[in-house]
């Protein structure tokens, strides 16, 4: 273990070998990944019953930033820098510095009787999505699990103080989850993990931009991870525009992928679509779209759903949100082919929630 590590880096048997390595038995790791993921201890001081020793051991290894917020000197390695609230007060958002100082945002989004986080798994994205703010922003870096389930332990100790807790996981933030694949894998299995955080593995989902490799390895790891593609076209041509990884990996390819997805797992794949004005709101992408969807229907019912968004508007793409008109034209041709869709709202438009974009202004 080298010092300044990360403690949320570490996996429950990651943390036995450490407190192996000093002497201590087994069961004080226990009793630290209880304090970490079901107190949600961040601070040294808060672990009043374990050894002198390994306390000390552990501020040694592990120590995080000491903020304005944690006056304590603390485990975290994610300082929150800007926290901006929706005029309803139902989202928030959050723009944390790493230790270095590069910035990744999450999101907590209050509606029915939910509490969702949209987290981040990337610094900036490779993947170069022409109407995103992350993709705008190019590739800075990769999370490390830990940074990326210190995200989701941030909002559950807000929401702690409420007597509520996190109900639900997007991996939507900033970054391809699948670019980070092992990171983002490992971090959902951690938060999972019935003796700690004891999020169920069905509470999450993972929005990839359609990296085939990942999609098929995803298929392979068999978990119960919900699944969503963004799509946002469904010709070639338009989409390699938009999303230049289409090139890469085309529709053809992307399709043959997700239809083994569902035949194997026969689990229901979602298709994220943000409606663009005149661009890929048209009846011609709607029947296009539901030729390929046509393919999911396995043993009579369709194993896809299609979530459509209004695009938000990014500073470096010219491009607008459909009318809801347009919305709901676009709806109706699909659910009239069988294909179920519904029309997400915009949450926390005016503070910019959409991906991305909140790192993405305060850069400049
Ligand atoms: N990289 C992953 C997950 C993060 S993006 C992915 O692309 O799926 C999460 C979702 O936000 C994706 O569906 C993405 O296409 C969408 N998105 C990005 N910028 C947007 C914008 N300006 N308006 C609406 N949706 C956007
Ligand atoms: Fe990356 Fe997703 Fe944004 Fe595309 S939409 S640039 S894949 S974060």
């Amino acid at each position: 273990m080298q010092k300044n590590s990360n403690i949320y880096d570490l996996s429950i048997e990651d943390l036995i070998e450490f407190c192996k390595t000093l002497g201590e038995p087994d069961y004080r790791a226990a009793q630290i990944w209880k304090g970490l993921y079901q107190q949600l201890w961040f601070s040294l001081e808060d672990f009043t019953t374990l050894p002198k020793g390994l306390k000390q051991k552990l501020g040694e290894y592990f120590s995080g930033f000491k903020t304005i917020d944690f006056e304590k000197p603390s485990f975290t390695k994610l300082s929150p820098v800007r926290i901006q609230k929706s005029t309803d007060g139902e989202t928030v958002k959050t723009l944390f510095a790493l230790t270095e100082g590069k910035q990744v945002e999450a999101v907590l989004m209050r509606y029915y009787n939910r509490r969702t986080l949209c987290i981040s798994t990337q610094a900036g994205c490779a993947m170069g999505c022409v109407f995103c703010a992350t993709g705008q922003m190019g590739f800075q870096r990769q999370l490390s699990s830990g940074e990326i389930v210190e995200q989701v332990l941030y909002y559950a100790r807000q929401l702690a103080k409420e007597n509520k807790q996190v109900t639900n996981i997007v991996v939507m933030g900033m970054g391809e989850p699948f670019h980070n694949y092992d990171a983002t894998m490992a971090a959902i299995e951690r938060l999972n993990d019935p003796q700690g955080f004891n999020l169920g593995a069905r509470r999450f989902t993972i929005s990839t931009v359609g990296l085939v490799p990942g999609i098929r390895r995803f298929t392979q790891d068999h978990t119960q991870i919900n699944l969503a593609i963004s799509l946002h076209a469904a010709d070639d041509i338009l989409r390699s525009q938009l999303l230049p990884i289409n090139r890469k990996f085309p529709l053809d390819e992307l399709f043959s992928a997700c239809l083994e997805y569902v035949q194997l797992t026969h689990r229901r794949l979602s298709f994220e679509w943000a409606l663009i004005q005149g661009v890929n709101d048209t009846p011609e992408q709607a029947s296009l779209l539901i030729e390929r969807l046509k393919l999911f229907r396995v043993k009579g019912s369709i194993l896809c759903h299609v979530n459509v968004i209004p695009l938000n508007p990014t500073k470096n793409y010219e491009g607008h949100a459909s009318t809801h008109q347009s919305a709901l034209a676009f709806q109706k041709i699909l659910e009239q082919a069988g294909i179920p869709c519904t029309i997400r709202i915009r949450r926390g438009i005016e503070i910019q929630a959409g991906c991305g974009q909140l790192a993405g202004e305060f850069v400049k």
